[in-house]
C-alpha cells in the first residue's frame, strides 16, 4: 500500500519517483467492469506503460488501446493476442504496418491508409482484418464536425466505401472514434455514445463492411482540480447501458469498446520530489525540487500556462495542459530533522520533526493553506539549467527545507510518459508499482 511510510523509505534512495498502487487500479478496473457489464475495456497504454502496470492490467479481461507498434508489442509481450490489440494512431510507416500485421487489429486512419494496407497485404499473402478510424459529422458538444487530423472525414468514407473499391486483402471489420478527453459529465458522454450508434447502424448498411467491433474511444475523464467532481460511472452506466443491449439486440455479432488511460492509471500514480536547495535571491525565496520540468512536465506547463494566458481558465490541451489548478500538492516533511537548514531567507523556521499533511495549489488561485504551520512564500522550481523550469510562483507554503518531500497526485497518466529526458543527461525519477498483498 502507498503511504507515508513507503514515501519516506523510497525517498531514502530516491530523491525523486513515481508510485503506482495496484490496489487502486484493480478497484478502477472493478468499478467500470461492473457498471458496463456489456463493454469490453482497452486501456490506452500511452498514458502509463510501466511494464508491471501493464502486465496488471491486461490481467484483468482488458484489452490493449495501442498508439504506436512499439506499443503492439508491448501488449504482445504482456499475452494479449491479436484480436484483444487495436493499433490506431496517424501517420503510420509501411515498416509499422507490416510489423503488426499479424499481431493487432489496424484501425487505418486514412483512405491513403486503407490502399496501403491493401498493398502491403497483397504482397505478404494476407488476408487483414481492419477497422476504420472516422471523424464524424458531431462533435462531443453538438452536432457539427470538424476538421481534425485524426481518421477519416465521415462524408468522405461513405462516398467512398459506396464506390466499392476493390480490396481483396482487407476485410472492414469495425469502426472507431475518439473524440475528446477527460470528460466529468455523465450527460455529454451518454449523449456521444446515442450519436456513435446511430453512426454505427449507417456504418453497416454499407457495401463491404462486417461490423465486428464498435469503438467509442475514450473520454472518461479524472477530478485534477478541488472543484472538480468524480464521474459517476454508475450514473453513466444507467444512460448507456440500456442503449448498448437494444443495438446488441440487432446487431448481435458487435462488441462494444470504450477505451480508457487517465481513468484507470491516474489516481493510482504520485510523483514525489525532494527539495534539493533552497536560496534566497534579491527577498525571493527559491526551493529547487528534482526532476520537475523534466520528471513530470504538465505542473510546469500549467505554469507556463497561467503566466502567458490572461484568462482564468484557459482551455484545456490534453494531455498536456488540463487546467491551472490541476495540480496538488502534499508536503512530507523529513521526520530526520539532523539535515534541515533552517537559516535562509526572512521567515523561514524550523518546523517540528514528522509528517505535516497539506495540500495546496499551484494556481492563480493559490488561496488553500492551512494556518495551523508556519507559511512562507515561495517560488517552485526545478534542477535544469533553463529558467522556464517553474511549477509555480510566489505561493505560500509551510515552510519547507532541504530533504522535505513534496507529492504530486494524479500522477499515475501521462506522467512519467511525457518526461523530456534527453535534456541536459538527468537521472530519472525511478518509477515503483506497488503489488496489492493478496490475502
Ligand atoms: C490517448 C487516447 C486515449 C486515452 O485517453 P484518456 O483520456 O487517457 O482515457 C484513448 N483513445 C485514443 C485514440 C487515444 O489517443
Amino acid at each position: 500500500m502507498v503511504n507515508q511510510e513507503l514515501i519516506a523509505k523510497t525517498a531514502e534512495k530516491h530523491d525523486s519517483f513515481y508510485l503506482y498502487d495496484e490496489a487502486v487500479i484493480e478497484e478502477r478496473i472493478h468499478r467500470l467492469q461492473q457498471d458496463f457489464p456489456g463493454v469490453y475495456f482497452l486501456y490506452s497504454i500511452k498514458c502509463n506503460a510501466h511494464q508491471e502496470l501493464l502486465k496488471s492490467v491486461f490481467s484483468r479481461s482488458f484489452g490493449a488501446d495501442a498508439a504506436s507498434a512499439g506499443e503492439v508489442d508491448l501488449a504482445k509481450k504482456c499475452g494479449l493476442s491479436c484480436n484483444e490489440i487495436f493499433y490506431s494512431a496517424p501517420g503510420k510507416s509501411d515498416d509499422d504496418l507490416r510489423t503488426v500485421m499479424d499481431d493487432s487489429i489496424i484501425i487505418a486512419d486514412s483512405l491513403g491508409e486503407i490502399e496501403r494496407i491493401q498493398k502491403l497485404a497483397f504482397e505478404s499473402g494476407r488476408l487483414c482484418r481492419i477497422g476504420v478510424r472516422l471523424n464524424p459529422s458531431f462533435s462531443m458538444q453538438d452536432d457539427i464536425g470538424s476538421s481534425s487530423k485524426f481518421g477519416i472525414d465521415e462524408e468522405s468514407f461513405f462516398a467512398w466505401a459506396k464506390s466499392c473499391p476493390a480490396l481483396p486483402n482487407i476485410e472492414i471489420i469495425g469502426l472507431h472514434v475518439h473524440l475528446q478527453s477527460q470528460i466529468l459529465e455523465e450527460d455529454i458522454l451518454g449523449y456521444y455514445y446515442d450519436r456513435m450508434f446511430a453512426l454505427a447502424e449507417r456504418f453497416y448498411r454499407l457495401p463491404g463492411i462486417r461490423l465486428e467491433f464498435l469503438n467509442l474511444g475514450s473520454g472518461m475523464g479524472i477530478p485534477y482540480s478541488l472543484s472538480d467532481c468524480e464521474l459517476d460511472t454508475g450514473r453513466l452506466g444507467e444512460i448507456v447501458n440500456r442503449r448498448i443491449e437494444s443495438f446488441c439486440k440487432v446487431y448481435s455479432a458487435v462488441q462494444v469498446i470504450i477505451e480508457v488511460g487517465r481513468y484507470v492509471a491516474g489516481p493510482a500514480g504520485i510523483f514525489v520530489t525532494k527539495v534539493m536547495d533552497k536560496k534566497v535571491s534579491r527577498g525571493k525565496i527559491y526551493l529547487i525540487l528534482k526532476n520537475t520540468l523534466n520528471g513530470f512536465i504538465r505542473p510546469s506547463l500549467a505554469c507556463l500556462v497561467g503566466k502567458y494566458s490572461d484568462q482564468d481558465e484557459p482551455a484545456g490541451c490534453e494531455p498536456l495542459f488540463t487546467g491551472l489548478d490541476a495540480f496538488q500538492y502534499e508536503i512530507l516533511k523529513k521526520s530526520d530533522s539532523e539535515d534541515a537548514e533552517s537559516d535562509v531567507g526572512p521567515g523561514a523556521s524550523d518546523t517540528a520533526p514528522g509528517a505535516v499533511d497539506f495540500v495546496g495549489m499551484t494556481s492563480k488561485k493559490n488561496d488553500l493553506f492551512s494556518d495551523q504551520v508556519p507559511l512562507e512564500k515561495v517560488t517552485l522550481v526545478g534542477n535544469l539549467c533553463t529558467s522556464a523550469d517553474v511549477i509555480a510562483e510566489d505561493i505560500l507554503l509551510p515552510t519547507m527545507v532541504r530533504g522535505d518531500l513534496m507529492i504530486v497526485k494524479n500522477a499515475g497518466s501521462y506522467a512519467a510518459v511525457l518526461s523530456p529526458m534527453q535534456f541536459s543527461s538527468q537521472e530519472q525519477p525511478a518509477e515503483f508499482f506497488i503489488r496489492k498483498k493478496s490475502r
